[in-house]
């Protein structure tokens, strides 16, 4: 096998973690009952939605379903393969579907893009998951000196932060949700919501590593290809913005982002109100569609 399979395998392992992570994204997931399929959980769906009182929240009229497409790119055969066998996204969207009702079905995608992205189609109501992308991680961690375990950690890490940004843009659009400003933000702070709220431990290291490699990105580009018009913040931003999330949630327990002066003091002193107003938002706008 040569180095690239190697390491291309090794990135299947984010969809382990994404499958965590979903599984543990959201309240209310049933635990110990048999995987139910489509038309059982429609059926379920269409009880619920005769039984439910006015004021019960929404209804249950879609899943986030799978679709695989023709690679492209023989250079990620081998990951394509796994995805498929290993049935890594189906897993994930029989995750999510327990925890979230959907006005409609939403379709997650891995593939070869040609590009380094993921991204939220609102038109085809999909989100897709580069191959591109999880390389492009991988390798900016080697960069940074990691080794391929090392990397391949860190980047398993840093997709769950991502998946749940495309996740967040994916439900700002289907539930029509009230977002005034910038929506790559609020996607960024949906992730790291869920993440802190919903996943813990995990769900805070994914945040850092994604905001390390946010960091990575900017100190080898410089400022060189800024982008002052792009709608995503830059990217030192996001890294700071995803510090103070993390501080702002249990300024004692992160304490250190402060001494060590990863976070400086005039922001640190407002992250704890940041958070408990993002957190509160985010916490309103999902309840309605939160199965129970
Ligand atoms: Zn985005």
């Amino acid at each position: 096998m040569t180095s690239v399979n190697r390491n291309l395998l090794n990135v299947l392992a984010v969809f382990a973690v994404l499958a965590f992570a979903v599984a543990c994204a959201c309240p209310g997931i049933r635990d110990g009952g048999e995987r139910k399929t489509k038309s059982d959980r429609d059926e379920v769906s269409r009880d619920y939605d005769e039984d439910r009182d006015e004021d019960e929240g929404e209804s249950d009229d879609g899943d986030f379903v799978v679709e695989h497409t023709e690679l492209r790119n023989s250079k990620f055969a081998a990951l394509d393969r796994s995805f498929r066998e290993n049935k890594v996204l189906e897993k994930a969207a029989d995750k999510l579907n327990r925890s979230l009702k959907l006005p409609h079905d939403i379709t997650l995608l891995t593939k070869d893009c040609g590009e380094i992205n993921a991204f939220y189609n609102p038109r085809e109501k999909s989100i897709t998951f580069c191959y591109e992308l999880m390389d492009y991680f991988f390798r900016l961690y080697r960069l940074d000196g990691d080794n391929v375990d090392e990397a391949n950690r860190r980047m398993n890490k840093a997709m769950t932060f991502v998946f749940l940004h495309e996740v967040g843009h994916a439900l700002i659009d289907g539930y029509e949700l009230p977002i005034t400003g910038n929506e790559e933000d609020a996607a960024d702070r949906c992730s790291a919501f869920i993440c802190i709220e919903e996943l813990g431990e995990p769900g805070v290291e994914a945040i850092e590593a994604a905001a390390e490699g946010f960091a990575i990105e900017s100190k080898l580009t410089g400022s060189k290809k800024r982008n002052m018009a792009d709608e995503h913040l830059l990217q030192e931003q996001r890294f700071f913005n995803s510090l103070c999330m993390i501080y702002g949630s249990d300024p004692a327990k992160y304490r250190h982002f402060r001494t060590k002066n990863l976070l400086p003091a005039a922001r640190a002193n407002r992250c704890p109100s940041e958070y408990a107003k993002m957190s509160k938002s985010w916490e309103n706008l999902l309840e309605p569609w939160r199965k129970d």
